[in-house]
């Protein structure tokens, strides 16, 4: 097979234990050399020579979003400042964001594991790749587009947003794999049927989605919608961006890539490993960055590892589709709700639109749901008795699964606006109305 497929990705497990082991050790001496690591390593009174097996990353320091934030801009960097040539940041809406550093061989490193990612999902030199999400600071757009290079493809930096021009890029350059934020991708098949063009004349055939959580309802939503095998995407800025976890062909969950990264799954209230196969937080370590390598950083990303082996080949162990962040549960009557769970009922329902969004705002002295959810434009238009059922119908399929009976509005397909970017679904009016 091709360059692309690391053997790396095939090791035998006690291999890769001591892969990762010896990589474990050359990380934490790197981490010395980071202003906050000298100090946290020195608390924990660990260093590089009690490193023996994989294992031991259990007795290392946890790193939290609040660490990096305490010790912007540059309290993380394990190397001088002239050895970096990028920054990227997270997109965290509020506050200090985090900010993320790059040496060459970092960015290289990247690109490989990106063009990896993208080889295991069929995706070869011979396409060409379209990366509709937003260049700039968000890993996205540079990320896959390093990746795709990396890989040969001609990659259309098309960034986000203007869908008519995007159409016409896909159609003008015969596109093939397009990558594209899974809230997009619903939007953008009601604006190519609002524009008359049917998916099948499309010339593509692979969406790489990822970047926000999204259902296995959104993602045959995608597939029948756009009328292309979608795969999941899953990466963070802290861990490079995209390329952290990635499907294969077989759309079985995401292979993790384990000769570059360690992951763990924890109890977030204990701090332990969950039981095998729980859900729980996702833990991560670097193992061959060389600028800013983070040693068990707290993704809040709510997974858990899938069991079985992958009919592909690949012996790296599975992550389940992201659940949610820990951040995203609403609490609501004392009943704790993720908003996949919503997405999940709604995108399951025939006569639901593309998109929904979450409200929580206050009833009486209770605080309350309220999900108004676009309905396609044949059952708009339908007499009100059978609207009415309707919203009945939702309201009773959400109360079975989240267990409170939220408001719920249906509104005319297209009029909830499209952010740029990832989508918001959860809006707290509480306070506000
Ligand atoms: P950022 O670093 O700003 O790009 O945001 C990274 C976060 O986006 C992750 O920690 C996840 O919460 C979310 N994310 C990225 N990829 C996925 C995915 N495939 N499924 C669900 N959530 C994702
Ligand atoms: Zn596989």
């Amino acid at each position: 097979m091709s360059q692309y497929f690391d053997p790396a990705e095939a090791l035998a497990r006690p291999e890769l234990a001591k892969l990762q082991a010896a990589r474990l050790k050359t990380t934490v001496e790197r981490c010395l050399a980071a202003p906050f690591y000298k100090k946290a390593l020195a608390q924990a009174k660990i260093g590089p020579g009690d490193i023996h097996t994989v294992d031991d990353i259990r007795r290392l320091p946890f790193t939290t979003k609040d660490d990096l934030r305490a010790n912007y801009p540059y309290g993380f960097l394990a190397l001088p400042k002239e050895k970096f040539v990028r920054l990227h940041a997270s997109s965290g809406t509020t506050g200090t964001p985090t900010a993320v550093f790059y040496t060459k061989n970092d960015l290289d490193a990247w690109a490989d594991l990106m063009a990896r990612s993208m080889f295991a999902v069929g995706v070869r030199p011979s396409d060409v790749l379209q990366n509709m999400s937003g260049y700039g600071l968000f890993t996205g757009g540079l990320g896959i587009h390093y990746g795709s290079e990396r890989l040969g493809c001609l990659t259309i930096p098309a960034g986000a947003g203007n869908t008519k021009r995007q159409i016409k890029l896909i159609r003008d350059f015969g596109v093939t794999v397009v990558h594209i934020i899974p809230s997009y991708a619903l939007y953008f098949a009601t604006k190519l049927a609002a524009e008359g063009i049917k998916a099948t004349d499309m010339p593509w055939r692979i969406a790489l989605i990822g970047a926000e959580p999204h259902t296995e309802e959104v993602r045959r939503r995608i597939e029948e919608l756009l009328h292309l095998k979608a795969y999941n995407s899953f990466g963070l800025s802290e861990m490079n961006g995209p390329g952290v976890a990635f499907e294969c062909e077989y759309q079985n969950g995401m292979h993790l890539w384990e000769d570059a990264y360690v992951a763990e799954i924890i109890d977030p209230n204990t701090l332990e490993p969950v039981a095998e196969g729980e859900i729980g937080e996702l833990v991560m370590t670097t193992l061959t960055r060389e600028g800013m390598p983070l040693i068990r950083y707290r993704t809040r990303d709510l997974t858990r590892f899938l069991p079985g082996d992958c009919p592909c080949g690949r012996t790296s162990r599975r992550i389940d589709r992201i659940a949610g962040r820990a951040d995203d549960m609403i609490i609501i009557k004392g009943v704790n709700i993720y908003p996949m769970q919503i997405e999940q009922v709604l995108m399951s329902m025939p006569e639901v639109g593309q998109n929904y969004v979450i409200e929580l705002f206050t009833d009486g002295v209770m605080d309350n749901l309220r999900v108004k959810v676009e309905i396609k434009d044949e059952y708009f238009e339908e007499d009100m008795r059978a609207l009415t059922g309707l919203q009945k119908r939702v309201s009773a399929r959400l109360r079975d699964e989240i267990l409170i009976t939220p408001k719920v509005e249906l509104i005319q397909h297209g009029s909830i606006p499209k952010a740029e970017g990832k989508a918001q679904r959860v809006v707290d009016l509480r306070g506000a109305e």
